[in-house]
Parts: structure tokens; C-alpha cells; sequence
């Protein structure tokens, strides 16, 4: 897939399984499902079977076993065809680690198998809030102990896969005075009472994903849902953070690549003052600059993958210098390759305009470009 960085016969093969699944049912309604914004609900059991909602999670649990640059891999294969698609699979992911990482046997047992075969349907992680995203720790979200019960009360924010969702990880104060220190994660399944599915946004970009809040309204949420120790859920959010920014800057990487695809496609078949688009300098230059931006991209991801899969202790740095500079190149790329296009860059025939759309948000979500620059600093100047 990229020179300079060969891939083992196992990410072969998870990466080759997804560019399939993206090739035959992904891509044929990519353009369809972002114009009526509806969600791949019936891609979700098909990637289930092909084990690509548990990527990294072990055969045991029910997961593929495969490694963070298989993960990666997977991501930019799904979202080079539909980044809608690859951010519901991200997330997807993101609450299967959760689940593998947190839960003990019995939750492992109960909740995440039937998930991982695609019975629950998909996953959410509830974090965000209306007054805080970036200071996600400032959430106010509170759940009281009742017996055997927490009774959570609150709203999440951005809550992708939300209408969707059958399990839900959310995080909420247990401890309201403390702030990061007074956090729990708990799984909220489908059907809870005091679950509500609030406002579905509409977004600019990424439309056939699912954009909702969700109200916590004295939902009872069993003891038996607690994911790790009471007040310690703020360290599982933070844990995941790493594998996160790895997913979007691969989701990005993909963005990259496809606008990077069209944009070629589109100058040789463009003919202006008697000659192709390709054959003009100054395109040829916009092409040079995206092919430097897409493999720059990839290598700091599947760098940040593999050294996560190395077991490297700190992995924060590399992680957020991909998610940067991808989500940054990825927007670069689709601006150029738009403005290739000229006028019809500007119009939803030509699948530019909605990867200039859905580049957006990868500077946004998962931590703000303005986040990954102060922990890119933060680490740096630490030595
Ligand atoms: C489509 C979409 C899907 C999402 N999915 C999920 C999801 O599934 N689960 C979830 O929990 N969240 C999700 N989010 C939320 C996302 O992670 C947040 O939007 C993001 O973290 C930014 O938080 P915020 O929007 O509150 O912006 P704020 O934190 O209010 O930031 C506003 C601006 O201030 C800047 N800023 C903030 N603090 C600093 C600082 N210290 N120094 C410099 N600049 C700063 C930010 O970079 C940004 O430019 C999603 C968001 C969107 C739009």
C-alpha cells in the first residue's frame, strides 16, 4: 500500500478485507446516502461478519486479534470510499476496545460478544457535552448511587451513532466536586429508561453519519454497567484518546487519498487551451504538493499504529502529529483537487465536493487541532 513501509501477511489481509467491503458496499452508495443523509445501517451486520467492528480485540472476546496498523488500515480503506461510513465504524471500534479493555468477564460475556456478532447494533461514546468538548472533564453529567442502581442524569453532545446506537459508554460525574478525579464510565444499553435520543444535528459534512444528544433523564443504569472502578472512568476515556486520533487521522488519510484520486482522474480528462489539465505546471504542482500531504499522512499514522503496537508507554506524541498533520493535509488536498475541478468541484456530481465537506471535521473531532498542537508541545518540550 505505501513504499517504504511493508505490511505483515496478517495486515495484508485486513486491510485487502476492508478495501473489499469498501469497494463492493461502501462505495456503490457513498454519494446517495450523504445526499439524504441517511446511515449505513445495513453495512453494520456485514462488517460485523467480517470482523470489522473489533478490530484490535482479541479471538477470545469475539474480535478479529488484528493490530493497531491493520486498525488504521481498515479505517483509510472504509473511508476512502465513504467517511461517513469510516466514522461509524471508528466509533464502532472505539466502544469494542472500551468494552475489551474495561469490562470484566461477565461484562465481556453479556455485553460486548453479542456486539462484536452484531446484535446490539452500533456503539456510542458519550463525552462531549453542549458547554464542553475540548475540557472534557468539566462534564456535568451526574450519576448517584441507589442500591444496585447509579441514577444518571445530564446531556451528552455530539453523540455520533447515537440513534443507532445499543450500547452506549458515558461518562458521568460520581463525584461532582472532584474534576477529572470524580468521573465513572458506565455502558447504557438501548431500552434503559431515561435514555433518550435527543436532537439529530445536520451537519456540512459526513451527513450519512448519525449526529445526535443524548438526555439522561433518571436513567437506572445496574451497578453491574460500572466499567472499572468507581471515579477512575476519566483514565479509560484518556487511554482510548491514542487509538481515537489514530482512527481519524486514518479516517483523514482516506479523505486524502480519494480527493487526491479524483482530482488526477479529473486533469487528464480536462481539456483547456488545447491541452489536458494534467499537463499544465501549475496543476502538476497542486498534484506534487497532495502527493507529498497523502504519503506524509500515512506514514505518520501507520507510525503512531506501530508504535502503539510495539507497546511503546507514550504514544500521545505520535498519535497527535498524525491526527494533525492528516486532518490538516486532508483539507489541504480536497481544496486543491476542488479547485482542479473548477466549477464542477462546486457541484455534488463530482464526489470532490463532498470529500471537501467531509474533510472538515477531522481538524475538529477527537481533540481540536489546537489540542493536538498543545500536547504535540507538551511532549516535546518534556524531552
Ligand atoms: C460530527 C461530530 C461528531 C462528534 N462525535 C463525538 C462523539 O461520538 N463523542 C463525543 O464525546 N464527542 C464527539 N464530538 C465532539 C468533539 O470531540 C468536540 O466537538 C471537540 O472535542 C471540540 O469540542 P467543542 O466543540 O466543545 O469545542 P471547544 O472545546 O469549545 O473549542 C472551541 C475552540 O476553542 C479552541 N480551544 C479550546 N481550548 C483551547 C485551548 N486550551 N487552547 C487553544 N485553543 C483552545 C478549540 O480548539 C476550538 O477551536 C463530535 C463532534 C462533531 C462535530
Amino acid at each position: 500500500m505505501l513504499a517504504g513501509f511493508p505490511l505483515t501477511e496478517e495486515q495484508q489481509l485486513v486491510a485487502d478485507t476492508a478495501l473489499a467491503f469498501a469497494r463492493d458496499r461502501v462505495a456503490p452508495g457513498a454519494a446517495a446516502r450523504d445526499h439524504d443523509g441517511r446511515y449505513p445501517d445495513e453495512l453494520l451486520p456485514v462488517m460485523a461478519k467480517l470482523g470489522l467492528f473489533g478490530v484490535k480485540v482479541g479471538a477470545d472476546d469475539g474480535g478479529a486479534g488484528a493490530d493497531a496498523v491493520s486498525y488504521a488500515l481498515a479505517i483509510e480503506a472504509v473511508s476512502r470510499s465513504c467517511a461517513a461510513t469510516g466514522v461509524t465504524m471508528a466509533v464502532c471500534n472505539l466502544v469494542a476496545d472500551v468494552l475489551a479493555g474495561y469490562g470484566n468477564g461477565e461484562q465481556r460475556a453479556r455485553l460486548l460478544a453479542p456486539y462484536l456478532a452484531g446484535q446490539r447494533g452500533a456503539g456510542s461514546f458519550c463525552l462531549s457535552e453542549p458547554h464542553c468538548g475540548s475540557d472534557a472533564a468539566a462534564l456535568s453529567t451526574t450519576a448517584v448511587r441507589d442500591g444496585d442502581y447509579f441514577v444518571l442524569n445530564g446531556t451528552k453532545q455530539w453523540v455520533t451513532n447515537g440513534a443507532y446506537a445499543g450500547l452506549h459508554i458515558v461518562f458521568a460525574k460520581t463525584s461532582p466536586e472532584q474534576k477529572s478525579h470524580g468521573i465513572s464510565c458506565f455502558v447504557v444499553e438501548r431500552g434503559t429508561p431515561g435514555l433518550i435520543v435527543g436532537k439529530t444535528e445536520h451537519k456540512m459534512g459526513l451527513r450519512g453519519s448519525n449526529t445526535t444528544q443524548i438526555v439522561l433523564e433518571d436513567c437506572r443504569v445496574p451497578t453491574a454497567n460500572l466499567l472499572g472502578d468507581v471515579d477512575r472512568g476519566y483514565a479509560i476515556a484518556l487511554a482510548n484518546l491514542d487509538g481515537g486520533r489514530i482512527g481519524i487521522a486514518a479516517q483523514a488519510c482516506g479523505i486524502a487519498a480519494a480527493a487526491l484520486t479524483e482530482g488526477v482522474r479529473y486533469t487528464r480528462d480536462r481539456k483547456a487551451f488545447g491541452r489536458s489539465l494534467a499537463e499544465l505546471q501549475a496543476i502538476q504542482f497542486a498534484v506534487a504538493d497532495s502527493a507529498i500531504d497523502v504519503d506524509t499522512a500515512r506514514l505518520l499514522t501507520l507510525r503512531a499504529a506501530a508504535a502503539k503496537d510495539a507497546g511503546s508507554p507514550r504514544t500521545a506524541r505520535e498519535s497527535s502529529m498524525a491526527k494533525l498533520f492528516a486532518s490538516e493535509a486532508a483539507c489541504r488536498v480536497a481544496d486543491r483537487m476542488l479547485q482542479v475541478h473548477g466549477g464542477y468541484g462546486y457541484v455534488e456530481e463530482y464526489a470532490i465536493e463532498r470529500l471537501y465537506r467531509d474533510a472538515r471535521i477531522t481538524r475538529i473531532y477527537e481533540g481540536t487541532s489546537e489540542v493536538q498542537r498543545i500536547v504535540i508541545a507538551r511532549e516535546t518540550l518534556a524531552g
